[in-house]
């Protein structure tokens, strides 16, 4: 490891009161728990911020896409979520991650068409790709470059 990487992973947070007072955590950010408190407050932070700004691109990209395939949605949802920038329900609700604001429009409208698409095929079947390639014929780069971003846990 070296140094900048190990500075990386130590603690900066400063400390409100206690013998610590004004002092930096300076503990391993794996086994300090208020670091991963700080962390989730962030991160929830980003999300309310930015919530309402991505759910107006989405709903903005949706209805156009949806011009074209002409499906029947029910609830779309903003979420934050960690491991995942989009998903389709059985019961045609839409989850999108609210990063895909900070993702490029190209990025971005994969997202919309993939979960579109489950509406009718909830499969990675070959008949799902191919309705996937009707809206977006390049996907197969665009999903390559979506692939190698990774879901921020703060910002
Ligand atoms: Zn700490
Ligand atoms: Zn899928």
């Amino acid at each position: 490891m070296s140094s900048e990487e190990e500075e990386e992973n130590i603690c900066n947070i400063s400390i409100i009161g206690g013998r610590l007072n004004g002092s930096k955590c300076q503990q391993l950010k794996t086994s300090c728990s208020h670091h991963k408190k700080e962390k989730k407050k962030v991160r929830r932070g980003g999300y309310l911020k930015n919530k309402e700004e991505a759910r107006k691109v989405i709903l903005e990209d949706l209805e156009r896409i949806n011009k074209f395939y002409g499906f029947k949605y029910n609830k779309v949802s903003i979420r934050d979520q960690s491991t995942r920038w989009g998903s389709c329900s059985s019961n045609s609700n839409l989850n999108f991650n609210f990063q895909l604001l900070f993702v490029t429009p190209e990025e971005r409208e994969y997202v919309v068409v993939h979960e579109l698409c489950h509406l009718k095929e909830m499969n990675h079947s070959k008949n799902f790709w191919n309705l996937v390639a009707k809206a977006f014929p390049n996907y197969k780069t665009i999903r390559a470059q979506l692939k190698s971003r990774k879901i921020l846990s703060e910002f």
